[in-house]
Parts: C-alpha cells; structure tokens; sequence
C-alpha cells in the first residue's frame, strides 16, 4: 500500500472542493454569518498567506482566543494546513494559568476576537513570545501594543492576501493543534494532537457508532473549540462535509434555544451543565427541539434523568460519551449494543459507553493488578490507542507528569468498571472517592439520584473529613425556584437505592454550584468553600459509629 501520510491539508482540501456547499454559520444574537466551505478553503488560503508575510514557519504556534465561529473554524482548518500548530486558548482560564499556558506553548501569533480584547489586552504584556496579535471581529485600535507587538486587523490583513496557498504535506507524527487542560491540581498540562491522530480520530467521530457526522447533519458545536478540539467535530466536519453551527458568545439557554429554533441543527454537543439550563428554559419556554436526531453529552457523566427528559419529554436522544483532554478526547461512546432492549438497553445508554476499535482499556486496582471486566469489578481506567497522549508537551523535553503514562498506557484518573462487552461506567474520578469507613461511596451515584429528584436543578457531591469514619459526603444542592424541599426528605427519597452507610448526612442548599472554565462541577472550590466554613451545612443524624 501507499505510505500516503496522514493530514488535516487533505481534510481541508476534500472539504473546499467536494464539500464546498457545506456551510459554517455563526450566530450574531439576532442573525446569522454564513460560509460555505469553498469560502472556508479560500479564506485559510489567504490567512496561510497573511500568516507566512508574518514570518510564521512550518511548527510554529499559532494561537486563538477567541469564541466558537466562522473565523475561529477557518483559523482551524488553515494553521494545521500550513504545518502550523493551531493553539486554542481557554478564555476561561484565570490570567495567570493564561498567561503560563501562553508561554509554554511559546505561542508566537495570537488570533483574537475583538468582544474579547478587553479580556486579553492586559495579558499581552506578560506574553513573551507573541510577535503578533490579530483582531478579528472588532477594532484592533482598541489593542494597545506593547514594544515587539504588532496588532494587525483580521480583514485588512487578509484581504490584501490572494486565497492560493500550496498546503505542504508533512510528516504526519508532526503536532497539528494542541490543547491544554483545565487540570484542578498544578499548571495546565498541554496535548499535542499530530497529524495523523487528528485524522484518525475524526474518522473515529464519523464512524456510526461514533457520532455519526455526515453532510446531512448540521452540528451545533457548543463545547468550546479550547475544550479539547471541540472533541474533535471541526475536524470531523472537515471529513464529512458536516455542516456548522456557531453560537459565538451567545451560550446562554435562550439565545441557544432561539438559534436552534432560527438553524433547525440536527446534532450538538455539550457538557451537562449546559443541558441542564436548557431543559430549564424548554420547561419555562416550550419549544420543538425534535430537529435534533442525536445530542452528544460528555465531560462529565451525564444524569439519567437528564437523558429521560430529553427522551421523554422532548423526543430527542441523548448519548452519552467519555473522553479528555489527553485523549483527543473521544474513548468510549455508549451506543447500546443493537440486540438489548428495557432495562439492559437503557444501563447500557447511561453507562460512558463502549471504546471503539482502537481504543483499548483496561482498569488497574491500587495494587497495581489488572482487574477483569466482568462488569463488577473496580479499578483505575487505564487507555491506549493511536490518538491517545503519550506524554504532555514539553518545550524543553523534561518530562511533564511522567507517572501519568506507563509502558505505553494513560493513566486516566478514573475509577470504574468495564463489562465484558467493553462498556464502560465510571463511579468516579480518584481524587473524588469518598471513602467512608473503608469503603467507596460514588459521589457520581449519589449525583445522579439527587439531581433525578424534583425540584432539583443541580446537586454536587464531596466527601468531607470524618473522626468515625474518615470521610462522609456532603450533597450540595441548587433547588428550582418554586421547590422547597428540605435535607430529611431529600435524604428519605435515596433510601431505597442505598445502603443506609452511604445514605449522606450533611447537605448544604446553594445557589449554584462552581464551575470550571470548561462548564464542569468545580469540586475543589465545593471543597474549599467547605473547609473555609463558606457552606451553609444542614446536619442530619450520621451512621452509627463502629
Ligand atoms: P477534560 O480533559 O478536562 O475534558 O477532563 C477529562 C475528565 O472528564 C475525564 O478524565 C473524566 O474524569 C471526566 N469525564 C469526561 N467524560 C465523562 C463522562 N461521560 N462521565 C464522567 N466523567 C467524564
């Protein structure tokens, strides 16, 4: 066979010319910017161009800050073409994980959205490689630029540029884009994604049992393109000829609802906080959503309830997925297997799925042992594959993290069990287990109930310091408007699903429970606002002591 590599050139090619139809459409609030993909493929010509005049080579980071939108897409498909590194920056990070994370990448042009340069001009300074700044959507007179800084406006700079640019092909190992984790513990960790994993692991996304993309579909791309490559639907959209829905700076339940309304999208994506604000806005505002045939949750496991009201009330099928940051991210997607039905159907659907092909798991207990997946047993999640990270980015070579990867596997952080069929539930991540009196209570169980419980919008659950019993959990929990349940009879409402060991004690009522820059339950805060006496804690009768 021909040793033809790997490359998102071709992707963009494939998309400018036989899928040039396919559009990206962004959201303005009221109305919507569209271009097609034979516009997308020109304008990567011309900002591969602009980029080159900058004194950009082969390598070098390329970095965005900026919202999901056309000009963030053709940023995507152009920088990697080029043999470029595409670098999204989390706009969320606080500025000076941004600033860290900036300068590690050695990032040496930034693309910036101009409703963000309020956020991003006093970075600038502290950015040590960035030669260049470019301001799209906005004023770049609005960016003041410190000595050996060049603000460039996106449009003039490109629109002196001609749209034919000869995408090389390169070694396909070499890195195309990367990300950087939103890690909770010690500096962001960066993931360079190579050519060749992006490629492979947007066909994973296309693959049926992946999420399907196909030109037919239009795909709202809600989770941020610094969330892991907006898992990877850009490329795949690339791929598959996939048409784009952009919702910029409008994330908020309404305007999302009002683009859906407005663009018909037949697929999104999005971590469950998300979804939980929309289901609150259907519920106040009811709207046919039906267009959607699939809806992609992920980032942190998803409430059954969640999925039933999607299913029931607004005829929409959710499906749920794991994947990280390391893992490009898509690991496991939990289409159930096609002969189960009920019960069996649905453990499948709210399990975090079955690894593809080329995804091999396996869970490790503390002792290191391999544990089997019999469905039962539990262990560390533990992964490989050909678009899974075999080490964090490091500029100068020392090792990042070493003890996270060992003899070719990811260590993921996640405990759970894998049934013999290679379906996947996790019961936590490590560092949140609550161990209590010797033995594991899963603060995603007890989540899940609560949050499946009326009234209740929200429910986070930590474990926390215990004299008895090392460690007992703490509900915190955002009620809906109208509810006025209290700890009894939320308590009283588990008590036929747990033992009565795991049934918790302390509950706190908030109004809202912190998030991290990429939309998940922020448990460190939960645990620091806990331990700085910031919580409110309603104290029930405990377990009887040993
Ligand atoms: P990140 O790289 O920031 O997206 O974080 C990856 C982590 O998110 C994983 O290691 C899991 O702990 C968590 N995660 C992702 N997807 C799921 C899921 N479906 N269910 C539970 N946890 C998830």
């Amino acid at each position: 066979m021909q040793d033809e590599p790997l490359s998102l050139a071709t992707l963009l090619r494939h998309a400018m010319t036989a899928k040039a139809d396919s559009e990206v459409t962004t959201w303005t609030g009221s109305e919507v910017r569209r271009m097609t993909y034979a516009e997308v493929g020109r304008q990567s010509g011309r900002l591969a161009n602009a980029l080159r005049a900058l004194g950009v080579e082969q390598t070098d980071r390329v970095a965005t800050f900026m919202w999901n939108n056309n000009e963030h897409f053709v940023a995507y498909a152009a920088v990697p073409a080029m043999g470029c590194v595409l670098h999204a920056l989390n706009i969320r990070l606080f500025p000076e994980q941004l600033t860290y994370v900036a300068n590690h990448a050695q990032d040496k042009v930034v693309i910036v959205d101009g409703s963000l340069v309020p956020l991003f001009g006093p970075l600038l300074p502290a950015l040590r490689s960035v030669q260049h700044v470019i301001v799209a959507n906005g004023d770049p007179s609005a960016l003041e630029a410190p000595a050996g800084v060049t603000v460039h406006g996106y449009d003039e700079l490109l629109g002196t540029q001609s749209e034919e640019f000869d995408f090389p092909v390169v070694d396909e190992r070499m890195a195309a884009a990367m990300c950087y984790t939103s890690g909770t513990t010690g500096e962001p960790k960066g993931v360079a994604y190579s050519h060749r994993s992006s490629v492979l692991h947007s066909m994973q996304v296309c693959t049926t049992d992946g999420m399907a993309l196909s030109e037919r579909d239009r795909a709202l791309v809600i989770v941020p393109m610094f969330h892991a490559n907006a898992w990877g639907i850009p490329y795949a959209a690339l791929m598959s000829g996939a048409s784009l829905l952009m919702p910029d700076r409008f994330l908020q339940p309404a305007p999302l609802l009002e683009m859906m309304a407005a663009e018909q999208p037949t697929f999104a994506a999005a971590v469950p906080t998300i979804w939980t604000g929309v289901l609150g806005q259907l519920a106040a505002h009811p709207q046919d959503i039906t267009h959607l045939r699939e809806v992609i949750i992920g980032g942190s496991a998803v409430p059954p309830s969640m999925m039933k009201a999607f299913d029931e009330e607004h005829g929409v099928r959710v499906v749920h997925a794991w994947g990280m940051t390391e893992t490009s991210p898509l690991g496991s997607v939990a289409h159930p297997p096609a002969r189960s039905s009920g019960d069996a159907e649905w453990e499948y659907r709210i399990s975090q799925g079955q690894f593809g092909a080329s995804v091999q798991a396996r869970l490790l207990d503390d002792e290191g042992n391999v544990v089997p997946h019999d469905g039962e047993s539990l262990g560390e999640l533990e992964v490989k594959g050909p678009w899974i990270a075999s080490s964090y980015y490091s500029p100068d070579d020392t090792a990042v993290e070493p003890e996270k990867f060992h003899d070719g596997w990811l260590r993921t952080g996640d405990v759970g069990r894998i049934t013999p069929n290679g379906y996947l539930t996790l019961v936590d991540r490590s560092k949140d287990v609550i161990k209590s009196g010797g033995e594991w209570i899963s603060s995603v169980d007890l989540e899940n109930a609560v949050m499946a419980l009326p009234g209740v919008v929200e429910a986070a659950v930590i474990g926390v310091p215990d004299d008895a019993w090392d460690e007992r959990p703490l509900v915190a929990v955002v009620l809906g408007e109208h509810a006025n349940a209290d700890a009894e009879a939320l308590r009283t409402a588990l008590a036929d699903r747990f033992a009565k060991w795991q049934l918790p004690e302390h509950w706190a009522f908030i109004d809202e429970v912190p998030k991290t820059s990429v939309g998940k339950f922020n448990k460190k805060a939960l645990r620091a606002q806990y331990a700085d006496g910031q919580l409110d804690v309603v104290e029930l009768e405990g377990p009887t002591p040993r």
